[in-house]
């Protein structure tokens, strides 16, 4: 079997637009991206969540990254969704085939793929499996069985859900199959171009395999996806980056990866709170109630020691978590 590059490089923009912005894309990722090799991408099947967007201009777009592929010696990637899909880009000679976010959300969707690629005579270089939409590591795990079990090299592509990183479902896949490849996708992670420079350094952080990032020759341009999208230039001025060794506490950096993200969920949930706080404070002033109820205090402290206990929190640890944020909470109202 064939041997992915490292790290793998996925360049280009969201979707093909028409044949002057894939050469276009191509021709400036050829000329700045120096010794790096790049695979360059385009989305010729836009699955967009309304009909009414950019859907992809379909199998003419497969033309103009075979031409890419020619002129500039770059190995190719687009978006499968369908059986069809896979037939239509085989026979383009498309070599890397992925299958979005959406798609991994339907078993029978990827079956369907795995199947085709099996029945297929030419077979791509690799397959590209992104983590479905909804934060289910099983159902990851399980598309990316179904595609090898075509005898194709997988790669999982680690993008996020929703613009919420999800870190605790990528680190359940790699734990379970550090034998898979994984990249970043730093677009669709973060959905914004200015927030991707912080999100590339995770690769080295988390010792992954590469990144897959949306790269378009004006982004304020593109027909999908214009806020996440990097000019050329400034997606190769994060290659040193994105080629950087392995973070030797990659391990460490995983679960801190998870923590972050639970602390920002849990400060999130605590600034909601405070502000449900602000709007009882409100209430009790116009009910001439003062802003202390000793005994609902005394209610909440005693059903949350009581669950603490179930799940092994002290009740110690109880008081004083729930006294600082019941102050705080006195302090707004
Ligand atoms: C894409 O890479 O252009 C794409 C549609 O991604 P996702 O499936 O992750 O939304
Ligand atoms: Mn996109």
């Amino acid at each position: 079997m064939n041997s992915l590059p490292s790290p793998i490089l996925i360049a280009g923009p969201c979707a093909a637009e028409s044949r002057e912005q894939v050469l276009t894309a191509a021709r400036l990722l050829s000329e700045q991206a120096g010794a790096a090799p790049i695979i360059f991408r385009a989305g010729a099947w836009k699955p967009r969540t309304s009909p009414r967007t950019f859907q992809g201009l379909g199998a003419e777009a497969l033309t103009w990254l075979a031409e890419a592929r020619l002129l500039y010696h770059f190995p190719v990637a687009t978006e499968v969704a369908t059986p069809e899909h896979v037939r239509l880009a085989l026979a383009a000679g498309i070599d890397y085939l992925w299958l979005g976010a959406r798609t991994s959300a339907s078993p029978i969707a990827v079956q369907a793929i795995a199947d085709a690629l099996r029945a297929n005579k030419q077979k791509p270089l690799g397959v590209l499996v992104k983590n479905p939409v909804n934060p289910d590591p099983e159902l990851w795990l399980g598309n990316l069985q179904r595609i090898a079990s075509a005898d194709v090299p997988v790669i999982a592509v680690h993008r996020g859900c929703s613009h919420r990183p999800c870190w605790s479902m990528a680190h359940k896949v790699r734990l379970a199959r550090p034998d898979i490849p994984m990249l970043l996708d730093p677009s669709h992670l973060t959905g914004d171009a200015a927030l991707i420079p912080k999100a590339v350094q995770k690769v080295a952080l988390l010792a992954l395999d590469g990144a897959m990032v949306e790269v378009h020759p004006c982004p304020a341009d593109a027909l999908s996806d214009a806020v996440q999208q990097l000019t050329p230039d400034a997606f190769c001025s994060l290659l040193p980056d994105l080629q950087r060794p392995a973070d030797e506490n990659a391990q460490l950096n995983w679960y801190r990866a998870e923590i972050d993200e639970l602390d920002d969920a849990l400060w999130d949930t605590l600034l909601q709170r405070l502000r449900v706080c602000e709007d009882i404070g409100t209430w009790k002033k116009q009910h001439h109630m003062p802003p202390l109820q000793p005994e609902r205090f005394e209610q909440i402290l005693h059903a949350r020691k009581e669950w603490g206990s179930q799940h092994g929190i002290s009740p110690e640890a109880i008081e004083t978590i729930l006294s600082a944020i019941h102050s705080e909470s006195l302090r707004r109202q």
